[in-house]
């Protein structure tokens, strides 16, 4: 099965991804990832990656495209689960004219809807990240054991710098903006299933599973 997860930043795809992952063992292909590899390796396309991510701001179509045709072509990912991309009715497009040229087009769209922004706010700002091995932990919800201290490996932890307040609310915002358009795209073609992001993970995984029967 192909799947496209859809999702603000903060409704909880991460988790609700490794959920259906664990079920169904399919390639997770998170286009998020592959750029934060990119940036990490300090390439070209990764140093212009890292200038929107610092400025709050999306990746264009062109250079997200680029590393959208390399996952979608490789001979092992003919069933996936795919994060973080589409994020525009102009990628969708595109992503419907690839898989439909490579006889794989997309089955379901999932998208994980947050009612009040406020949640996101909530979710996001408390985040922190090991600077050594990546842990994630948040200061409310899932504290590491010594404040500031990630409970792996003893590194420091960090907050993320896309994480803080006014740069979640530009996130939430440029989302909304360029999303939502695309939502309905989806709903046109008639192949959107809508989650409610504040239901418990364990709820929304039964409800994707029975809805993913039928495409086994
Ligand atoms: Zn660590």
């Amino acid at each position: 099965m192909r799947i496209v997860l859809l999702g603000c930043p903060g409704a909880g795809k991460g988790s609700l991804a490794s959920l259906i992952l664990e079920k169904h063992h399919i390639p997770y292909l998170s286009t998020g990832a592959y750029f934060r590899k990119e940036v990490a390796d300090n390439t070209d396309l990764g140093k212009e990656i890292k200038h929107y991510m610092e400025s709050g701001l999306l990746v264009p179509d062109s250079v997200t495209m680029r590393v959208a045709s390399k996952m979608l072509e490789a001979p092992e990912n003919e069933n996936y689960l795919l994060d973080g991309f589409p994020r525009t009715v102009n990628q969708a497009m595109m992503l419907d004219e690839l898989t439909t040229k490579l006889g794989r087009p997309l089955q379901v769209i999932l998208n994980l809807y947050v009612k009040d922004d406020e949640v996101v706010y909530r979710r996001l700002t408390g985040r922190q990240i090991c600077s050594k091995c990546g842990a994630i932990y948040h200061t409310r919800n899932h504290p590491s054991k010594v404040e500031g201290v990630c409970d792996v490996c003893g590194a420091n932890l960090v907050i993320r710098k896309d994480d803080q307040l006014e740069s979640v609310k530009i996130r939430l915002n440029e989302y909304y903006r360029l999303t939502e358009p695309m939502v309905d795209y989806y709903k046109m073609k008639g192949n959107l299933i809508e989650l409610d992001a504040e239901l418990d993970s364990e709820v929304l995984l039964e409800e994707v599973n029975s809805l993913l029967e039928k495409y086994k």
